[in-house]
């Protein structure tokens, strides 16, 4: 895991040097992102950061002791992230954010890797695509939501990342074999009878 630090001081030239994908300064630096733990070089392509989440690195051997991984675009210092290492960065990050609108163009955007890529690798090493990833993890919050809570069945919908209530029931039923409504009655059972036999 990637160690937070107080934000740092990103000189103006090296912030520059990003946002201009200047080549120019490739191998003075190396960039990382705190919320992703990936480095970058400063020609990288890729979207650019908020600079509070950018962490600067002289070589890339001192990105890699912090925990950050090589960008699988740019490739600094033609080192490669294990598409079984990468697929765990994009899990982790899909754990935390997957109330927001995720698509498989935004993943590949943040995580540096082309949508057929990504999509490929992370079902290699998790057996799913990333899109069923995040609707298993939202559905799975949802069930946790509905027992542990009254709140009613489309706020919890869409606060898991469901914005259409009717999809998100449609859905549930299919992945639970019963409704939103009827999952959550169907646990609140009262102690079995005893009988006398
Ligand atoms: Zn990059």
């Amino acid at each position: 895991m990637i160690k937070k630090q107080k934000t740092a001081w990103v000189p103006v030239v090296y912030w520059k040097a990003i946002t201009e994908n200047d080549r120019a300064f490739d191998d003075q630096f190396f960039y990382g992102v705190q919320t992703t733990g990936i480095f970058c070089r400063p020609s990288c392509k890729s979207r650019l950061p908020n600079k509070e989440n950018v962490r600067i690195f002289k070589n890339a051997f001192i990105a890699l002791e912090q925990g950050y991984r090589p960008c699988k675009r740019c490739k600094p210092d033609g080192l490669k992230l294990p598409a079984e290492e990468w697929s765990q960065h994009i899990k982790e990050w899909l754990d935390t954010h997957y109330t927001e609108n995720v698509t498989l163009d935004i993943l590949a955007d943040i995580f540096h890797g082309s949508p057929y890529h990504l999509q490929r690798s992370f079902k290699k090493s998790t057996g799913l695509s990333p899109l069923s990833y995040l609707q298993q993890k939202r559905l799975e919050k949802a069930a946790q939501d509905l027992l542990a809570t009254n709140r009613p069945v489309a706020d919890i919908g869409e606060s898991v990342g469901f914005a259409n209530p009717s999809y998100f029931i449609t859905l549930f039923k299919k992945k639970a074999g019963q409704t939103p409504a009827q999952f959550r009655k169907g646990v609140n059972y009262s102690e079995p009878k005893r009988t006398n036999d």
